[in-house]
């Protein structure tokens, strides 16, 4: 029995010398190993909008919005990162492998939800014939770049990468019906649909 109390007196004035073994947190910081995963940050420069992230997290907690700021659309990533189970599917599954990482961030805390949102904002291309907002500039280009020779079966793809490398001013459009001459623009799905079949079959009759 007498053996144990010394132990405990040896443990005792070794906590003495050595000090606590607490943290004094939140007082101080407390010493986060490297393989931390914290909060979830986007990338401006990295991230091409394409909302990847959004589809594979499993609990749901990024939303995929479209905004517009001075009559321009943007696409807008907003994770929460309240509901957030720091995973790390959206860093693996990211597309181009920049645009999201875990940071060593874990105070997180607050008062207010709805305030727990970090968020990433891209332009997006306007369909030349109905203004819809079509993809962000940045994931165009850079399926552009991925595709190589292939993206010139996309028109919209390449006509954005002209746009973009100063090679095609876009030639304002009345209010015409479409036609022929609409194939080389950068139009949505749903006007390229249109102008695809109007040269393959005509006019719809009524
Ligand atoms: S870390 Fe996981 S839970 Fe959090 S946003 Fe990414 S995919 Fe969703
Ligand atoms: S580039 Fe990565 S971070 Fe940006 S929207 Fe796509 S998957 Fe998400």
């Amino acid at each position: 029995m007498k053996w144990f109390k010394m132990r405990e007196l040896v443990e005792a004035v070794t906590s003495v010398i050595k000090g606590p073994y607490t943290h004094k947190f939140p007082a101080e910081p407390t010493p986060i190993p490297d393989w931390i995963r914290g909060k979830p940050v986007y990338h401006e420069d990295g991230c091409i909008g394409c909302g990847a992230c959004a589809t594979v997290c499993p609990v749901r907690a990024i939303d995929v919005k479209e905004i517009e700021k001075n009559g321009t659309p943007y696409r807008r990533l907003e994770l929460h990162y309240d509901s957030c189970v720091f995973c790390g599917d959206c860093v693996r599954r990211c597309a181009t492998q920049k645009g999201i990482t875990l940071s060593d961030q874990y105070e997180l805390s607050g008062f207010d939800r709805s305030e727990m949102i970090e968020a990433v904002e891209k332009e997006c291309m306007e369909c030349e014939v109905c203004g819809e907002a079509i993809a962000p500039r940045d994931q165009l280009l850079w399926m552009y770049k991925r595709l190589g020779s292939m993206a010139y079966a996309n028109v919209t793809v390449y006509l954005a990468a002209q746009e973009e490398l100063g090679l095609r001013d876009r030639v304002p459009r009345d209010d015409r019906p479409l036609d022929r001459t609409d194939t080389q623009r950068v139009l949505c799905p749903s006007c390229r649909r249109g102008v695809t079949l109007l040269d393959e079959w005509g006019p719809i009759q009524p």
